[in-house]
């Protein structure tokens, strides 16, 4: 009998990376320091053939697979301890039609890739707001960004996707062909298949009125009040998010700021300059002076890409997230609390809205449930040492713990992590976690993809 390294190199056109390989540890890093997973092999894929070879490869061989396209993931969900890794970053290529405004968008696409090619022809898809995220982990689980509230969830732009699925054959959904997977793809993560190609709507976006601004945490309460009554009035082409951070001790921040607890809203104002700042000093006026304003004019890929520096790849991270859907006085003053704990600099809460066009799409419409929350709330422990871990989990966990009563059951699955109950995942779905079930059932009986958030297939 073959062994699985041996099928998935008759296989597999792409390379096909093991533990004999000098470049082994560098292909496994996950861009989360913490998680060290060592699968068995890689199978490094370059088209749709090589990702139905691998999965029937792993199928017969009964290997554990994972599937890999941006490595984002919070717990590492894009890898696996002994078993094989799907691993789809080779392929990165983006078509956008700018006559159709839609963009085709290979499975190991950063947001950053997409963001390049439609910004030529002054186009945007609504991705997240780090631009070395996954396209494909980040879509399959929802996506929320500045262009949410305009133009709705990353899955509210998807218009068609191709999937390998769990018997290796290979299908199509959209609105028109398997219209049951394409609803399960649409927030489901990567439960049903391997996507090989993603089809997204674009939206006319170039240059926009966008950046931080810091406020010093003695102001946080004002400011997260203002803030808090601020956006549901707020054009829907302003995507503004409120976070409570520390100012990073480096350039180019000011060095009399350096270390400071901060209390920051950062927006992306997607129509012309001028009513960006208008509409930005309404929440201006409400607050006291602030540290910095950083707002100004500029590409929309510049935004995206503004974090990007302070969070390179191989960071620690612990994530903890909820549904929000009221910030009462009471649930600032804990925010603001457990923040003043924050066991390093780069360690920060931020509430993403999901308002606007998110709430025009029904709750049943996709596996998304809560499309009447307010915000997707994320605390995320960040540092760059191992030996800071537990201190990370501590802190994530002990805040979360102290926020959780004033939020809803469910968080957006992509800012769980792999110590979350499964009950969680189901609050997360509501609703609809009945009918994902029952097509995990239809699309994989088996289970086979589940290192994820899984849904296990309906019994009956
Ligand atoms: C710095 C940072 C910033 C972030 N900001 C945002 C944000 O603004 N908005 C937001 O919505 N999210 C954000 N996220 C969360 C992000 O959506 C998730 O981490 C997501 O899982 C990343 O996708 P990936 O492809 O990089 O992940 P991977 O680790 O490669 O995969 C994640 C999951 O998706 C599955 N998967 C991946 N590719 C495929 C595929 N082709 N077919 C089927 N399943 C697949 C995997 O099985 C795995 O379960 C952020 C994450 C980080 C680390």
């Amino acid at each position: 009998m073959t062994t699985l390294l041996a099928a998935l190199k008759q296989s597999v056109r792409g390379r096909v990376i093991s533990r004999e390989d000098s470049d082994y540890d560098a292909a496994r890093a996950l861009y989360n320091g913490m998680i060290d997973k060592k699968p068995l092999a890689m199978a490094r894929c370059v088209d749709a053939a090589d990702v139905v070879a691998a999965v029937k490869a792993g199928r017969q061989h009964g290997a554990l697979i994972a599937i890999r396209g941006g490595g984002h993931n919070g717990p590492g969900l894009g890898s696996c301890d002994g078993g094989l890794v799907i691993d789809l970053s080779a392929m990165r290529s983006v078509r956008v039609d700018p006559a159709a405004r839609t963009v085709r968008v290979d499975p190991g696409c950063t947001s950053g890739d997409v963001d390049h090619a439609t910004h030529a022809f002054d186009l945007a898809v609504p991705f997240g707001i780090v631009s070395t995220t996954g396209v494909a982990g980040l879509t399959l689980g929802g996506g929320t960004g500045y262009l949410t509230r305009k133009y709705g969830l990353t899955v509210d732009n998807l218009l068609e996707a191709d999937v390998v699925l769990a018997d290796g054959s290979f299908v199509t959904a959209s609105a028109q062909q398997n219209p049951d997977l394409f609803w399960a793809l649409r927030g489901g993560g990567g439960n049903f298949g391997v996507v090989t190609s993603f089809l997204f709507k674009a939206h006319p976006v170039g240059t926009v009125y966008a950046g931080p601004v810091f406020w010093d945490a003695a102001h946080a309460k004002t400011v997260m009040r203002a803030y808090r009554e601020f956006l549901p009035r707020a054009p829907e082409e302003l995507g503004t998010f409120v976070g409570l951070k520390t100012v990073p001790s480096t350039d180019p921040f000011p060095r009399e700021h350096w270390g400071k607890r901060a209390c920051a809203v950062i927006s992306c104002y997607a129509g012309p300059i001028a009513e960006g700042e208008k509409t930005m000093a309404a929440l201006l006026k409400a607050a006291p002076a602030p540290l910095f304003n950083w707002m100004g004019a500029m590409p929309f890929p510049a935004i995206q890409a503004l974090f990007d520096g302070f969070f390179p790849k191989g960071l620690q991270w612990y994530w903890k997230g909820d549904f929000v859907s009221t910030l009462p006085d009471e649930a600032i003053d804990v925010h603001i609390a457990q923040a003043a704990q924050a066991p390093t600099e780069l360690s920060l809460m931020h509430l993403y809205p999901i308002d606007g066009a998110v709430r025009r799409v029904a709750r049943d419409a996709t596996p998304w449930s809560a499309r009447d929350a307010t915000w997707s709330m994320v605390i995320a422990g960040i540092g760059t040492e191992p030996k800071q871990a537990e201190a990370l989990k501590r802190w994530g966990r002990q805040y979360w713990k102290a926020v959780h009563p004033f939020n809803l059951e469910g968080a957006y699955v992509n800012f769980l992590m792999d110590d979350e109950t499964e009950d969680r995942v189901q609050a997360t779905y509501g609703p609809n976690y009945k009918r994902l079930a029952g097509l995990k059932r239809k699309y994989d009986p088996d289970n086979v993809f589940r290192v994820n958030q899984n849904i296990k297939p309906a019994t009956s």
